[in-house]
């Protein structure tokens, strides 16, 4: 008999990329444990689903919950100018089957990541709360499991051939390690906050998501979530948002709503439910996807930035992807680090076509209208990335958005970590 402190698979982190790996793990019959710091049902902001948040769900088995469930369906997405003048709202179903990808969700997240950790549970995982990871356990660079503090202060060890970091923005190993890279450009702020009672669309236009613009690229998000809330919050570079010498969440939320009609007219009616929320430095690259022993999975692994709501779905489609590498790795009994090249390379392939487009959108004076007007053609690629399709070959739209302004260049990290005594065998 194993020992009970022993696993198939540890995961760090009971948000979406850790209870969507656990699932699918369980799912194959392995032993996989969940640690999580926190209480479920607990408060995380990033309420918006991309359509391409489909396919990791439906390989999850949870459409028909989500169909069930009291989330707001979203179809769409408009974009409001200052002046509170609204584009033509952009319907998924234009472009996207009307039974499957064009319709997702805006999700509460305390509902949505418990649906999730029980989903996880239900398929056999262990998942312990309030139970938070101290340590990686290593001999040399390998990891070979992890020390943890529960909430009356034990410390225990758990063992695995392999660990998931699935720790969202605490990044954990890539913090301890040094792995943690800031992006060269994205480094904006966000205020946020909910109201009850406001105005909202209606009908098929009641979960749209809207994006309206403040001075100097700064934008809010206007996310309709049921119970009659709105998840309403503003991005900016911090220099914007505390030009004034004002650093108080609730004055700076306010007095941008100012900023922008749509948002003041939608806001006039209702009230903030009086928490105010701020972070920053939320944008960043982990040099590696792990070692030997260990992989990163969703936040974790890199976070952008909140624009295009592009965090789940990646932290979903990441925990989807792991997890059926890791199952055939503990069927080879391999977990050599380059084994999970492929992964890395299809999630910084995504990452990146991702970040093209975030810069641009950040570019003074930079709009997708104007790509679309000279290249018609490139409508669709524009969308399918947006969507959350971003594993393609968007080399053209590129050098489309290259005629008005910058495209980075990838930046050199994400594979994993292949010992050097490894590297120069080969
Ligand atoms: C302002 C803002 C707005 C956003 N808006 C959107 C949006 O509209 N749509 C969207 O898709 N995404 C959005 N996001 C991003 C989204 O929130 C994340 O991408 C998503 O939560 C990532 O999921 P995850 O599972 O990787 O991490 P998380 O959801 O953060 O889960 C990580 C879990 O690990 C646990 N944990 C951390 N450290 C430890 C430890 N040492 N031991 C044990 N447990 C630990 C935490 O308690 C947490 O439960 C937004 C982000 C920001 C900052």
């Amino acid at each position: 008999m194993s020992s009970p402190n022993v696993y198939d698979t540890l995961v760090i982190g009971g948000g979406p990329a850790g209870c969507s790996a656990a699932a699918i793990l369980a799912e194959f019959g392995h032993r996989v444990l969940v640690l999580e710091r926190e209480k479920f049902p607990r408060y995380h902001i990033g309420e918006s689903l991309l359509p391409f948040t489909y396919q990791p769900l439906e390989r999850l088995g949870l459409i028909e919950r989500m169909r069930e469930s009291a989330f707001v369906k979203k179809y769409s997405v408009q974009f409001v100018a200052p002046s509170g003048k609204a584009s033509q709202p952009f319907y998924f179903w234009d472009r996207y089957d009307r039974d499957t990808v064009a319709q997702t969700w805006q999700v509460m997240r305390s509902d949505f990541d418990l649906m999730l950790m029980n989903h996880a549970r239900d398929k056999g995982a262990e998942v312990r709360e309030e139970i938070s990871v101290k340590e990686l356990i290593k001999d040399g660079d390998r990891v070979l499991g992890v020390r943890a503090v529960d909430k009356d202060g034990n410390v225990t060890e758990f063992r695995a051939p392999i660990t998931l970091d699935c720790t969202g923005k605490e990044a954990f190993a890539a913090v301890r390690n040094q792995w943690r890279k800031k992006d060269p450009f994205l480094n904006k702020v966000a205020v946020w906050t909910y109201y009850k009672g406001s105005k909202r669309e209606e009908g098929f236009d009641e979960g749209q998501t809207t994006v309206a613009f403040v001075p100097e690229k700064g934008w809010f998000w206007h996310i309709p979530l049921h119970d009659d809330l709105v998840s309403v919050g503003v991005v900016a570079e911090g220099k914007y948002l505390s030009r004034d010498g004002v650093k108080d969440p609730k004055s700076i939320f306010h007095r941008e709503v100012e900023n922008n009609l749509w948002i003041l007219d939608h806001l006039s009616e209702g009230e903030s439910t009086g928490d105010y929320y701020i972070t920053s430095e939320y944008s960043f690259h982990s040099q590696y996807a792990g070692c030997e022993g260990l992989l990163l999975v969703g936040d974790a692994f890199c976070f952008l930035d909140p624009v295009f709501s592009s965090g789940l779905m990646l932290a979903l489609k990441s925990g989807v992807m792991a997890a059926e590498e890791i199952h055939k790795a503990l069927g080879e009994n391999d977990f050599s680090p380059k084994r999970f090249t492929e992964y890395a390379r299809a999630l910084r392939e995504g990452i990146e076509n991702m970040r093209k487009l975030v810069y641009a959108f950040y570019e003074p004076g930079f709009s997708f209208k104007q790509v679309i007007e000279k290249h018609p053609e490139l409508a669709g690629d524009i969308t399918d990335c947006l969507s959350g399709d971003v594993n393609k070959d968007f080399s053209r739209l590129w050098e489309a958005i290259r005629e008005f302004v910058p495209v980075p260049d990838e930046l050199p990290y994400g594979m994993p970590l292949v010992p050097e005594v490894v590297r120069s065998e080969k």
